[in-house]
């Protein structure tokens, strides 16, 4: 354990060297008001960084940096393959310092290093290659026109502009990812706001862009609180889009936010995503994946199966098989080669989550595993299964964004009474089916209002898929094409021939 703890010492001091400072045209600047920010260990409730706390006046220091990069054609203009290749170098550049992102990921998040190392940071990477392919494949249409033959008419997709985002904590490096490299392939000059609670790795990310030679001005990256930082962004005149990930809460603040200058909006909200298990599932596959499903990144993940629900022919195997899972995961910190679970990532959010837990047990649900804090040092809980629930309890139609699962048994056996349940949320980020019958796995997948169907699998992502919500979950897809097409505007030519 010593040598892994020596090697992220040395790597978060090489880091902090130039001091937590925000990145804004190309220059690693202190806040304007010289205000600072701590960052948290969450294994420990230590400090172990400080940078800087941006504000208004920064946030517009780095509208004005983007939008000369914008506007002057030093980024807007570049080809669309040395765009790619840009993106491709950042790629390379995370690949070559892997193990470094991974291990400061794990002290500022609290994520096992393991995982942050296979997870988080390969899919940013991916993310990156992924996105670098688009640079060259943004393209229009031709279209005939019924007006005749007199005209002659195509469309153009140009990047919208300057774009401001504003990320949360649960996954800092790959969401900083999944909003700057499509943003970026399609041309946009970016403003980047990192979460309060995890500023490290996206601030770090500044580094690569420098070394991969980025004009100036083309991404900038502000650490901050939201109340200021973020809210700046929302408001800006100068900037023409943002695109939001966080609470469903903050997501409604963004939009009215938006309304002065009518900036576009996308927005990734939050999710109490169903599992739902039918009998004839292959039911040791499904309590493995029901329990990955909530626990995995300690239930910090907004499609995170937060509401089981299983045919009363399977509920107590899978009930018990979930309980047993969650009995045996090792919680630690997130540097321990042993441990499968972290930390939750602040003080705050384990109150949250205590909260909830709490309420549901007053209501009278039963806690069947877990339901508390574990020691007294850092933000640790409990991976914990509750049951005996009802629809109207605040933990079973509330995100909790912690490990805590509320199961359901099922009786009936109509597909559109089941998905009436797995539907009856405010949210549709995502949902799981597990079954071995393939037209009701289908049938399921159809009737299911969420961005995101998983059969026989859960929490499974990829560059190339679309992902965002349907109903208080969001506006707009990221990844894939449709993320290109947030990022860009249509035009429509028209010729008199
Ligand atoms: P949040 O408050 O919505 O924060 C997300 C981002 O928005 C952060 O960068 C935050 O800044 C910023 N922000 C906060 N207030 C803002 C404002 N008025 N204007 C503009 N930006 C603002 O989420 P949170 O506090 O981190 O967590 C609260 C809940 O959000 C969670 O428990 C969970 O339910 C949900 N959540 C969802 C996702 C998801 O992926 N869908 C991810 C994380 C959290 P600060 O860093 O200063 O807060
Ligand atoms: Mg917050």
């Amino acid at each position: 354990m010593a040598s892994v703890l020596d090697r992220e010492t040395a790597a978060q001091e090489k880091f902090l060297q130039h001091g937590g400072k925000l990145f804004i045209d190309d220059k690693w600047v202190d806040a304007a008001s010289g205000e600072t920010l701590d960052v948290f260990n969450p294994a420990t409730g230590e400090v172990i960084a400080k940078v800087a706390a941006g504000g208004a006046e920064d946030i517009d220091r780095a509208v004005k940096a983007a939008r000369r990069a914008f506007e002057s054609g030093a980024w807007s203009r570049i080809t669309p393959s040395e765009r790619g290749r840009l993106l491709w170098k950042v790629a390379d550049l995370l690949e070559r310092d892997a193990d470094e992102f991974a291990r400061i990921e794990s002290i500022d998040n609290g994520k096992p290093y393991s995982i942050a190392r296979a997870g988080d940071v390969m899919l940013a990477i991916d993310m990156f290659r992924y996105m670098a392919g688009w640079a060259t494949k943004v393209m229009g249409s031709t279209t005939q026109l019924s007006l005749g033959f007199e005209h002659h008419s195509y469309t153009l997709r140009e990047p919208v502009g300057v774009v401001g985002q504003i990320i949360p904590w649960n996954f800092p490096l790959l969401m900083a990812a999944w909003k700057v490299a499509p943003a970026l392939a399609a041309g946009c000059a970016v403003i980047l706001k990192v979460a309060e609670q995890t500023p490290l790795t996206g601030l770090k990310m500044g580094e690569l862009f420098q070394e991969a030679g980025f004009p100036e001005g083309a991404i900038n990256i502000i650490s901050g609180f939201g109340e200021t930082a973020g809210a700046a962004i929302a408001a800006h005149p100068g900037i023409d889009k943002v695109a939001f990930t966080g609470s469903t809460e903050v997501g409604k603040m963004i939009v009215q936010a938006a309304t002065g200058n009518l900036k576009k909006v996308t927005l990734e909200l939050g999710g109490k995503s169903p599992a739902i298990v039918f009998g004839d599932a292959d039911l040791d596959a499904a309590g493995e994946g029901a329990a990955s499903a909530i626990f995995y990144n300690q239930g910090q993940v907004c499609t995170a199966g937060s509401r089981l629900f299983v045919h009363k022919s399977a509920f107590d195997r899978v009930m018990a098989d979930v309980a047993d899972r969650a009995g045996k995961i090792k919680v630690g910190p997130g540097l321990n080669a042993d441990s499968d679970m972290g930390p939750l990532v602040s003080d705050e959010q384990l109150s949250r989550v205590l909260g909830y837990v709490e309420s549901g047990r007053s209501q009278g649900a039963e806690i069947v595993i877990g339901g508390s804090r574990l020691g007294d040092r850092g933000y640790f809980v409990h991976p914990t299964v509750i049951t005996n629930t009802n629809r109207d309890m605040n933990i079973v139609r509330e995100e909790i964004f912690g490990p805590v699962v509320v199961a359901e048994p099922f009786g009936d056996d109509d597909l559109d009474k089941i998905a009436a349940i797995a539907n009856d949320t405010d949210y549709g980020l995502a949902a799981s089916v597990w079954t071995r019958d393939i037209s009701k796995a289908h049938r399921m997948a159809r009737k299911i209002r969420s961005g995101t169907v998983w059969i026989n699998c859960h929490n499974v992502y990829d560059a190339a898929l679309p992902f965002g919500g349907y109903k208080q979950s969001g506006w707009g897809r990221e990844m894939g094409e449709y993320a290109i097409q947030n990022y860009t505007e249509v035009k429509a030519v028209t010729v008199k021939l």
